[in-house]
């Protein structure tokens, strides 16, 4: 079947303004971490992309890691790309990193220029497309100079591979230095990605939040389901095919006694302002306008249509906010 984007897709989820550059994110923008490998079925990962796209989702988030096996996520969307999504490559920002270790090779990982440049040249191959529209580092590399990985990400840039770069999972100290050197190349750095939600406050702790404002970048913030763990799914069972029965990076024992009661409370809360609890996660981790873009997993479509309308419901009262607080530390 050919498909024909939805005609509706912009009238669906704000766009918000990415730190001070020019470029608006969808508020939701859609990652390929997970169930994009040759794990899942590729019809039904095909499903979700265009699902996404037709809902105004048109950032997709990748790394040359994700899988299994490494890449694999990458080629599937470059099929989906190729396949459907061709005629509307401008309407899409297509990300990619590079940097986490995708092999045993000294090349395969780290914050070398090798290493990065030659990941990027592998991973336009396997989209299919000349360029991506973000590259980022992907986490800091205390052993590599940290001119060297700006000087790459700078490359990427005036080679034509990238539009704009970005750094993730880097702590404030690194994150502002590689603003400095970006900055003092002319590629200014556009957005970090972090990990971000009611279970994990790091990035409000660190004063990462501030230095965003103060230094003009945007924030993604990753996971803010916490994989899954902030809907109600785990409430009472761990049902069959969620991620934490079939995943390396979300075991059944995070579905602690604890886990639970808390979940409920936050549960209870949702149910309270008639909405979900992953639809008050994803709220409340865009409640500031300094996170741009929340990033975030589907295994279908109704996960989709459902996690989207976080934003239709009022904005939280500082009594709900506490609650979320005393509920959330996890
Ligand atoms: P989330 O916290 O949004 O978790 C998404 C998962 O939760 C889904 O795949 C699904 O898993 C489950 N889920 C989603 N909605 C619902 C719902 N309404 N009800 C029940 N279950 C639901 O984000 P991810 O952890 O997937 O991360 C998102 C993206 O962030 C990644 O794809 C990647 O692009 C990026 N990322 C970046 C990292 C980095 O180091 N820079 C690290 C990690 C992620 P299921 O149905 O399978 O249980």
């Amino acid at each position: 079947t050919t498909y024909a984007a939805d005609d509706e897709r912009y009238d669906r989820i704000p766009y918000r303004r990415t730190g001070r550059s020019g470029l608006d994110l969808p508020a939701f923008s859609f990652g390929l971490w997970q169930k994009f490998g040759t794990d899942y079925a590729f019809e039904t990962q095909r499903e979700i992309i265009l699902h996404a796209f037709d809902l105004g989702i048109t950032h997709f988030d990748n790394a040359d890691r994700y899988g299994p096996p490494h890449r694999a996520a990458q080629q599937n969307f470059g099929k989906v790309l190729a396949k459907d999504l061709a005629s509307y490559r401008d309407e899409i920002i297509l990300s990619t990193k590079a940097g986490n270790a995708i092999g045993p090779s000294p090349y395969l990982k780290g914050g070398s220029r090798k290493s990065l440049l030659t990941s990027l040249d592998h991973s336009l191959r396997d989209f299919g497309t000349d360029h991506v529209d973000i590259f980022y580092s992907h986490s800091p590399d205390l052993s590599t100079p940290l001119e060297e990985t700006v000087g790459a990400l700078v490359s990427a840039v005036e080679q034509g591979k990238a539009l704009y770069v970005g750094v993730s999972n880097y702590l404030p100290d690194r994150a502002h230095e590689a603003a400095v050197l970006l900055a003092d190349a002319g590629v200014p750095l556009l957005i970090h990605q972090p990990r971000y939600s009611i279970f994990d406050r790091r990035i409000e702790q660190n004063g990462l939040l501030e230095l965003a404002d103060r230094d003009g970048f945007g924030l993604i913030v990753y996971s803010p389901l916490a994989q899954g763990l902030l809907t109600d799914k785990y409430l009472e069972t761990i049902p069959d095919g969620a991620r934490a029965v079939n995943s390396t990076f979300l075991k059944p024992d995070a579905i602690t006694d604890t886990y639970r009661q808390r979940a409920a409370e936050l549960n209870k809360l949702a149910e309270a302002r008639g909405q979900s609890l992953a639809q008050l996660a994803l709220q409340w981790v865009l409640r500031n306008p300094t996170v741009t873009s929340a990033l975030v997993g589907a295994s279908s479509t109704w996960q989709l249509d459902h996690n989207v309308k976080a934003l239709d419901f009022p904005p939280f009262t500082d009594e709900e906010l506490a609650l979320i607080d005393e509920h959330g530390v996890h």
